[in-house]
């Protein structure tokens, strides 16, 4: 998959080079071929118009960091907005409703609805331990229903039976009713789908979907459909109010369009992929990851992960110095603190990656990275001589601070006493080291 955007981006590399920094004119050739590569992998056009746009604006006047070649440089911006365009973070399955909680699939003819009800039964109930009913709507083909029904005896969940010549509007009530009586916690629907977009099938689906009122309304779309999982993506979306994206096929020869299409068209995440034909083949989908294997290129970002470590270790660095220098601590590099806790992934990643039993004993401190954000907001609202002295703010100014950051002084107030509590503490380690510091902090 995108084994010419790899290549071209190769190419790209070698040709930008000695430059410190990405200007408009050295990377044009280099966006040329990311836009060729981009449409030859069957990438929608006003997609990668935007997505060009995008990485022109993040490129341009960036600086170069030292360990990098430029073109490794612009190669990371090209990561991160890969990584952007398919929306950033993983997004998780939504059940958090009364029981049953309804997942209604929708989708073409074939794009895989049928396997990743089954497969999605199975998920729910590995990782989620809830116990699932799956429902055939697809009245049309009865061969997918007795398809579900097989689906349903090899993953261990429940099936609806349904009665001939019950109308799938009948269907969903039933098994609704059917549901509630026997204490199943996620109801997954299988819906009939036609070969192309027909209106009858989206009148179906819409009056199931105000009936079932479901709290994830996925749409279920073929990977090696390229440019026209776009036009199908968009005549869904319009119709129903679509919560996330499976994309499946992912481990066939797609050439990978509309991975990075589907969530710019539908303003929805991927939530999962479906990366083979066995009940097990359905993973949640990583931006990040798919990003690094559309890339094809792990050494590069290796090496760039790398140098963003260096240049982060060098700046905290520079703050130890200024420290120890005993120039005072002051609210310049307490936002530094924060925005160091940032760029390293917030508060949430860093907990992430700790040992078990330290992030179990974390769980209970509720850290949120809302807070960096405010707090970086809060000190960007107040003058440099506010920052480095803080005492002289006086209560109007507080308000005004606390309006311009879009926060209450309360949380003003709150800052500023967890500032000076920091301030202390450096001074601390200034004056007896660390050894002084704890018996500080004890007392
Ligand atoms: P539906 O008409 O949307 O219900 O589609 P089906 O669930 O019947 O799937 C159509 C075909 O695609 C079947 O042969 C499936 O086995 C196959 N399929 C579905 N998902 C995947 C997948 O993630 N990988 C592969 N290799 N095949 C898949």
């Amino acid at each position: 998959m995108f084994d010419n955007l790899t290549s071209r981006l190769s190419g790209v590399i070698k040709t930008l080079r000695g430059e410190t920094r990405l200007t408009e004119s050295n990377i044009q050739d280099a966006l040329r071929e990311i836009r060729l590569a981009l449409l030859e992998a069957d990438v929608a056009l006003p997609v990668v118009k935007d997505f060009i746009a995008s990485i022109k604006e993040k490129a341009i006047g960036h600086e170069v960091m030292s360990s990098l070649t430029p073109g490794q440089a612009l190669v990371g911006v090209v990561y991160q907005e890969l990584i952007a365009i398919m929306g950033g973070d993983k997004s998780d399955l939504n059940l958090a409703t009364v029981p049953p909680a309804v997942i209604l699939m929708a989708g073409l003819q074939g794009a895989g609805k049928t396997t990743s009800s089954g497969k999605l039964a199975k998920w729910i109930m590995e990782h989620k331990k809830k116990k699932v009913l799956l429902v055939s709507c697809d009245i049309y083909r009865p061969a997918a229903i007795h398809q579900l029904e097989l689906l349903a005896q090899q993953t261990g969940a429940d099936f609806f039976p349904v009665k001939d010549g019950q109308k799938p509007g009948e269907i969903g009530a039933a098994a609704l009713d059917f549901a509630r009586r026997h204490h199943h916690e996620v109801m997954i629907v299988d819906t009939a789908g036609r070969l192309g977009i027909d209106e009858a099938m989206m009148q179906e689906i819409s009056e199931l979907e105000a009936l079932l009122k479901p709290i994830e309304t996925l749409f279920v779309v073929d990977a090696m459909q390229g440019q026209d999982a776009v036009n199908t993506a968009k005549a869904f979306s319009d119709a129903l109010p679509l919560t996330g994206v499976i994309l499946t096929k992912l481990d066939g020869d797609a050439r990978g369009g509309a991975a990075l299409s589907v969530k710019h068209i539908t303003g929805k995440p991927i939530k999962f992929a479906g990366v083979a034909e066995k009940l097990t083949g359905l993973e949640i989908f990583h931006p990040d990851r798919m990003a690094s294997r559309i890339l094809g290129m792990g050494d590069v970002l290796g090496l760039i992960e790398e140098a963003q470590r260096n240049a982060d270790q060098e700046e905290a660095e520079k703050l130890m110095k200024k420290m120890k220098s005993g120039k005072s601590f002051d609210l310049n590099d307490f936002k530094a603190q924060f925005q160091q806790m940032h760029k390293m992934g917030g508060m949430s990643a860093l907990m992430d990656k700790l040992p078990t039993q330290f992030s179990q004993a974390a769980q209970n401190v509720k850290v949120d990275d809302k807070i960096i954000h405010r707090t970086v907001g809060i000190i960007n609202s107040m003058t440099q001589q506010e920052r480095t002295k803080p005492e002289i703010l006086k209560a109007s100014r507080k308000r005004r601070i606390a309006a311009g950051a879009g926060v209450t002084v309360q949380e003003v107030n709150r800052l500023l006493a967890q500032f000076e509590q920091a301030q202390k503490m450096m001074k601390m380690m200034n004056k007896g080291g660390i050894s002084k510091m704890m018996r500080g902090l004890k007392g």
